[in-house]
């Protein structure tokens, strides 16, 4: 049984122009055991997926309709309570892209996990205070840091202890959007080590990485799903996938990155002409037609789906099985 599978989930975001179509139409299946790592140019949907998956839904953003079973629970009928007392956290915590900033200056790290586990389980302070102390011994992190306040702590320490304090409760799936993004290279990868042992040491069992840079996916995850204008336009195997990416689109994700010229990679996908679509109106047929330097007559008047095609999940028409 995978630990996620969703069908044709839609959400929206409501605004007086009409709907803007962030997450359209998604089919995924996360395996146990799994580190999926999730990509795109900014503003392709991804965090507002990930929020959708876990149905931390709230306006303007609509859930409009699909079904997303979590651990063979399907959460997608779930109201706010329920999902507060029997899913966040304990089945899936997400580390959100502002966590940084979200800690409370005035709190010290051990008051703020006190809220996060007091608000899932009927325990002690010091039952909470003892949990955290083993936490942050298995993952390394010095215990005296749970007495500091956050502007105590630098960005990357910052980071270690938000997703410490997210897997308390040992989630099954642990979503982590953009942890990364703001940090120096070597910070960088004590944070990915930490999220590797965090799956080696079985307090999680599988991941969802969100990034919009490709080359940290190759350090972690082993399946990859690319995100196009609210839509997936593929999946598979992380090796197999950046070797030989098929959609054109994730061609020109993989190649900005392999470029030795570092201003190009870092640049990333800003080496594609043009921007990504509105939202509100988005092209028919594929909605990456209009970037596409392989787009066809069919491609500007029918949709393609996500289809396997040759052990990979594909929405092109270009791509044959
Ligand atoms: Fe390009 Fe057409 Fe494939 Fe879309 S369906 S990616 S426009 S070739």
């Amino acid at each position: 049984m995978p630990i996620l599978e969703t069908k044709g989930v839609k959400a929206y975001y409501s605004t007086p122009l009409g709907y803007i179509r962030a997450v359209d139409g998604i089919d995924l299946t996360l395996e146990k055991g799994v580190i999926l790592g999730l990509a795109g140019e900014s503003g392709c949907g991804k965090s507002t997926l990930v929020n959708t998956l876990m149905m931390n839904v709230r306006p303007p953003l609509r859930f409009i309709e699909g079904t997303i079973i979590l651990d063979g629970k399907e959460i997608s009928s779930m109201d706010r309570s329920m999902l507060k007392k029997n899913v966040w956290g304990v089945l899936v915590s997400l580390v959100p892209q502002s966590a940084l900033n979200a800690l409370m200056p005035t709190q010290r790290i051990t008051d703020l996990v006190k809220d996060v586990v007091m608000h899932h389980m009927n325990v002690s302070e010091q039952e909470v205070v003892s949990m955290a102390k083993k936490r942050f011994e298995e993952l390394n992190l010095e215990v005296d840091t749970l007495y500091r306040y956050p502007h105590e702590l630098s960005g990357g320490m910052k980071q270690r202890v938000v997703i410490a304090i997210s897997t308390l409760l040992n989630p099954k799936l642990l979503i982590v959007d953009e942890p990364t993004s703001a940090l120096d290279v070597s910070t960088q990868k004590q944070v990915l080590k930490m999220l590797v042992d965090l799956k080696r040491a079985k307090i999680i069992e599988s991941m969802i990485f969100v990034t919009h840079d490709i080359a940290v996916l190759r350090q972690i995850a082993n399946w990859i799903t690319i995100m196009y204008a609210g839509k997936i336009v593929e999946s598979g195997l992380a090796d197999d996938m950046l070797n030989h990416p098929k959609h054109p689109y994730t061609f020109s994700l993989v190649n900005a990155v392999v470029t030795p010229e570092p201003e190009v990679r870092n640049r990333g996908l800003a080496s594609l002409p043009g921007e990504p679509p509105n939202l509100l109106d988005p092209p028919k047929g594929c909605r990456f037609n209009p970037r596409c330097p392989n787009a066809m007559e069919i491609c500007r008047a029918k949709e393609p789906h996500l289809e396997e095609k040759s052990n990979r999940l594909v929405a092109c028409h270009l791509v044959f099985p």
